[in-house]
């Protein structure tokens, strides 16, 4: 059982999401809830050529918070981002003027038009690291910004090399507003599901995640990043609103369901960020 787990920590760590190219929270998550209601002024939802053209949300992806080892691969740089520098990174949004925003929001602005805060921007986590929980969610509420984590199941509790969270928190996580979503349960590419891949990596993660949060689970990130469009039809009729990629071209036929993510890799400076925040999403006026 020893040695299991441990392969088990290890095929985690190598399976991090990298893809080929790279107490007032529940005050606040009411009042957005609310504001959305009155905001959403159209009852009929947008098609796909109005909701391609509306002006992108830049949405961002981080993976581990923590100093790169020796033993870390060139590759996984782009996951790992020293503490101090994800801190800097997050005061540079505030200080920038950036609120951030849920799925739930982003959702309604999409499909019915709702309004959204100035300079909105969405802070995803991918693959449960516990560092998201003690240096993302202590960082992300000192700016009063919520988070986005995409938690894959098999990881829930374990320790080890990487640790991951454990079901408290990500109980916690989702009492305090923030929006636990699925990526799946151990990792696997999207594009090579079977039929019973819908049961193990789709349905039973989202059954587990609703029972830890008391919550819906309505979104959900491709693992790498990577979709297949002929099954992208199949993430509404199990129950998803939306899904996240990574910095590829959206599908024309479900952008809802490819939604765009940049990676903040570990090298980018505050500046950096800000930059490629502005020169990777489009500023299409809606
Ligand atoms: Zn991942």
């Amino acid at each position: 059982m020893r040695t299991f787990l441990l392969l088990g920590a290890a095929t985690l760590f190598l399976a991090s999401c990298q893809s080929s190219d790279g107490a007032k929270g529940k005050t606040a998550a009411k009042v957005a809830t609310e504001e959305i209601k009155i905001d959403s002024v159209n009852t009929k939802p947008a098609d796909n050529k109005t909701i391609l053209a509306k002006r992108e949300v830049p949405v961002l992806c981080y993976h581990q918070i923590r100093n790169n080892i020796a033993s870390d691969s060139k590759r996984a740089h782009d996951d790992i981002i020293a503490p101090d520098k994800f801190k800097q990174h997050m005061k540079m949004l505030a200080d920038s003027g950036y609120h951030s925003i849920l799925p739930d929001q982003l959702y309604n602005y999409l499909v019915y038009g709702a309004k959204l805060p100035e300079k909105p921007i969405m802070i995803t986590f991918d693959d449960t690291d516990e560092d998201q929980f003690t240096i993302g969610n202590t960082t992300l509420k000192k700016y009063g910004f919520k988070g986005v984590y995409f938690i894959m199941t098999v990881s829930i509790g374990k320790k080890g090399r990487i640790s991951y969270m454990t079901k408290e928190q990500i109980k916690q996580l989702a009492d305090e507003g923030n929006t636990i979503a699925s990526h799946t349960y151990d990792h696997k590419n999207f594009a090579q599901f079977t039929d019973a891949d819908w049961t193990t990596q789709i349905d039973e993660p989202t059954k587990k995640l609703a029972q830890i949060t008391g919550k819906k689970i309505e979104y959900f990130a491709f693992p790498y990043g990577v979709f297949k469009s002929s099954t992208l039809h199949k993430l509404k009729e199990h129950g998803f609103k939306a899904a996240f990629i990574l910095s590829t071209a959206r599908d024309e036929k479900y952008p809802l369901y490819t939604i765009r993510r940049i990676i903040d890799p570990g090298r980018y400076t505050a500046k950096n960020l800000y930059y490629s925040i502005n020169k990777s999403f489009n500023k299409t006026k809606s």
